[in-house]
């Protein structure tokens, strides 16, 4: 079976090349770069995979990808994922998210029209979302509150045009909050278990963080990735799964359990510059529609998932350090 990874080099990205490697070693593993791509996440595995040099705004590179090769699956990863940087770049936002998305299945539609797409989209699409209302399943309101919510709802529903319209075998996902080892400090569990290691090696005297309220559903990136699998494989063409474990944790909560795990004290500061112009306040998912198609079931708890982003960061700033010194 051959596969595209759009975004292969992302966080995301080199988690789903070691699940496949592991779980589905005959597949032949292509993936999508821009120019400017670190490649640092998937260093280790570059002579097992091939690469394609493509911005997904390019629908030139895109359509010439599809018509050299003829893929069985692609899961869709590509995209400006980091809401805080929505705000400050809202086109580029929408223009990679949402049009991205259309490039991406203009091409498929033209040249691959067999290819199973995952739209993968995000729990961000739901937004505000009412006490009342958790957990929250699939037929919630959408209510996005930042243009990188907004952008992935728009290729949510391009997903489903492409289905409608073309008869295309595209599913769509939305996945709750991700983490592990990787993760950059751009996102919240990144930057807490960082800056524990940075506490821990004398680095840092307290964390910095923005809103210490905000709960969020989290879910181990490996179980994520066997999730996209399994959905693209079992799911139902147009329809649209939540990912999510069920369980969600103020960023505080996260911050005592990070704290205690790697035996530093939780003293906190709050920085407003890491408070955003609007805020999801509360994120609870009902991933039973996806686990009962799929069979689907979570490996890791979140000590499992503190644990090796702790060792993650030790090794890295380790290396920082021994960079410095020599
Ligand atoms: P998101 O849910 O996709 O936006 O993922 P993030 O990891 O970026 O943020 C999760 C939550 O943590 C949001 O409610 C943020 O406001 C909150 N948060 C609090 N402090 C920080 C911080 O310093 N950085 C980030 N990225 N998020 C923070």
């Amino acid at each position: 079976m051959k596969i595209l990874i759009t975004g292969i080099s992302g966080f995301v990205g080199s988690h789903f090349i070691e699940f496949l490697l592991e779980n589905h070693p005959a597949c032949e593993i292509h993936g999508t770069i821009r120019r400017r791509s670190d490649l640092k996440n998937i260093q280790h595995l570059l002579s097992r995979i091939t690469l394609h040099e493509c911005d997904m705004t390019d629908s030139h590179s895109l359509e010439t990808i599809f018509r050299n090769d003829k893929f069985d699956r692609c899961f869709h990863l590509a995209g400006q994922s980091h809401v805080p940087t929505s705000w400050i770049r809202p086109i580029e936002t929408m223009n990679v998210n949402a049009n991205g998305t259309m490039n991406l299945l203009e091409s498929v539609r033209h040249q691959n029209k067999n290819c199973r797409v995952l739209v993968c989209g995000s729990s961000e699409e739901y937004g505000l979302v009412e006490e009342n209302e958790v957990p929250i399943t699939e037929e919630n309101p959408l209510r996005p509150l930042s243009p990188y919510a907004a952008s992935k709802v728009a290729a949510d529903y391009i997903g489903y045009v492409y289905f409608k319209s073309y008869g295309l075998h595209v599913i769509r996902t939305r996945a709750f909050n991700h983490e592990g080892f990787r993760r950059p400090e751009d996102f919240v569990l990144g930057k807490i278990t960082k800056q524990a290691v940075e506490i821990g090696m004398g680095k840092r005297e307290v964390f910095e963080l923005g809103n210490m309220d905000a709960k969020r559903d989290i879910t181990d990136v490996r179980d994520i990735v066997s999730a996209y699998w399994l959905t693209l494989e079992k799911g139902t063409p147009g329809d649209v799964y939540n990912i999510c474990s069920g369980k969600t944790y103020s960023i505080r909560e996260l911050l005592e359990l990070v704290a205690k795990t790697a035996k530093v004290p939780s003293n906190v500061k709050q920085d407003p510059r890491f408070l955003r112009p609007a805020d999801v306040p509360l994120l609870l998912g009902d991933s039973s529609k996806m686990a009962k198609v799929t069979g689907w079931k979570r490996r890791f708890e979140m000590n499992d998932t503190i644990q090796d982003m702790l060792s993650y960061w030790r090794a890295e700033l380790k290396g920082q350090l021994a960079e410095i010194v020599s």
